[in-house]
């Protein structure tokens, strides 16, 4: 076996480089709703970003393509696309790499990788935006050498991306964790929830737009004494006891604009063990809460660095696939 294939992608601390021994240079695009960010780099220390706002497929993919072209010196080896969903991923499937349902105009089963591939001629990895943050995570953030941990996103949804036993879990399609339902007391919070498909889900319940809607104002302006945030901290501490009776994490990163009030995180980890009453028999959940339910250390350049890192994972693959052809 190769040292490289013993190697967890996690834990990897190499920098590849072309022949002539400069840099290899990954690009990366974060595939949002409103904006894509995009990136080319070979890590956090040399990354060159742009936002280009979401409009058309065809005019979104060309500006992508064209800055990744224009920073990445000729040396783009590979390209990940984080993005937002629904997504197929099914390698054996014919429309792998496409965004599939998706009510935004224009993008229902766009060939997203394949439009990529077709411009740059490049490997292309592909997966949806959370699992690319958590892989970015893993990486270079707050979960380096961790084999299990959860990414979460509670923003304008909320959505998670779980590494287990050191690989992205897709599963049948790929998890879906904002839409786990959870308890929901009407006498306490009479509000419906706006999740289209589900109303009271977890993202119908807890999401910045749930926060809006029920209190007619945005998370950003309830102010900190208010009860809006006791309730958040229950339902977001009631989807973290779920997983962690399920998936069973080493850490959970909770990031996204509504973690931005980070007086949250204290709120969240006392709701966590109260919930798990002591059930689950662990020092991080015992006494080491505070370093088990944390932001994630990439901030707000996890999806885009996740991105560069889904590139260099497409990248490796291939490599070791030649050399164990050539064995
Ligand atoms: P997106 O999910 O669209 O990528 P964000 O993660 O910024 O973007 O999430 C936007 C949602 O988060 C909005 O509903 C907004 O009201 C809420 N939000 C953004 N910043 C804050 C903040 N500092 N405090 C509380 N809520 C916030
Ligand atoms: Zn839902």
């Amino acid at each position: 076996m190769h040292v490289e294939e013993g190697l967890e992608f996690c834990n990897l601390r190499l920098l590849w480089q072309t022949p002539n021994g400069r840099l290899t240079m990954f690009g990366g695009i974060e595939a949002g709703g409103t904006k894509f960010v995009c990136g080319a780099g070979s890590g956090p220390e040399d990354l060159k970003t742009a936002e280009i706002p979401t409009t058309s497929p065809e005019c979104t993919v060309a500006a992508s393509v064209k800055f990744l072209q224009e920073n990445s010196a000729g040396n783009l080896q590979a390209v990940g696309i984080g993005s937002f969903g629904p997504v197929d991923l099914r390698a054996d499937s014919s429309s792998f790499g496409f965004i599939t349902s998706t009510p935004k105009a224009g993008w229902r089963n766009f060939d997203f990788a394949g439009a990529v591939r077709k411009v740059l001629d490049v490997l292309v990895g592909f997966d949806t935006d959370v699992n690319a943050a958590a892989l970015g995570e893993a990486r270079w953030g707050a979960a380096q050498g961790i084999s299990d941990f959860l990414y979460l996103t509670i923003g304008t949804g909320i959505g998670g991306g779980a590494i287990v036993g050191g690989h992205v879990l897709h599963g049948l399609v790929h998890p879906e964790m904002g839409h786990i339902r959870v308890p929901h007391d009407l006498n306490r919070d009479p509000y419906r929830g706006c999740c289209p498909f589900h109303g009271d889900c977890l993202e119908g319940l807890a999401s910045g737009p749930a926060i809006e809607q029920r209190w007619g104002v945005a998370g950003t302006n309830l102010p900190p004494a208010h009860p809006g945030w006791e309730l958040e901290a229950h339902y977001l501490a009631l989807g973290l006891a779920n997983w962690v009776c399920t998936i069973s994490p080493r850490r959970i990163l909770l990031g996204g604009g509504v973690m931005q009030q980070a007086w949250l995180f204290p709120m969240i980890r006392a709701e966590l063990a109260r919930l798990l009453n002591g059930y689950v028999r662990a020092r991080e959940l015992m006494e080491d809460l505070d370093q088990y339910v944390i932001p994630p250390g990439l901030g707000n350049r996890a999806g885009i660095l996740g991105a560069i890192a889904l590139g260099e994972q497409a990248y490796r693959s291939q490599r070791l696939d030649k050399r164990s052809l050539t064995d």
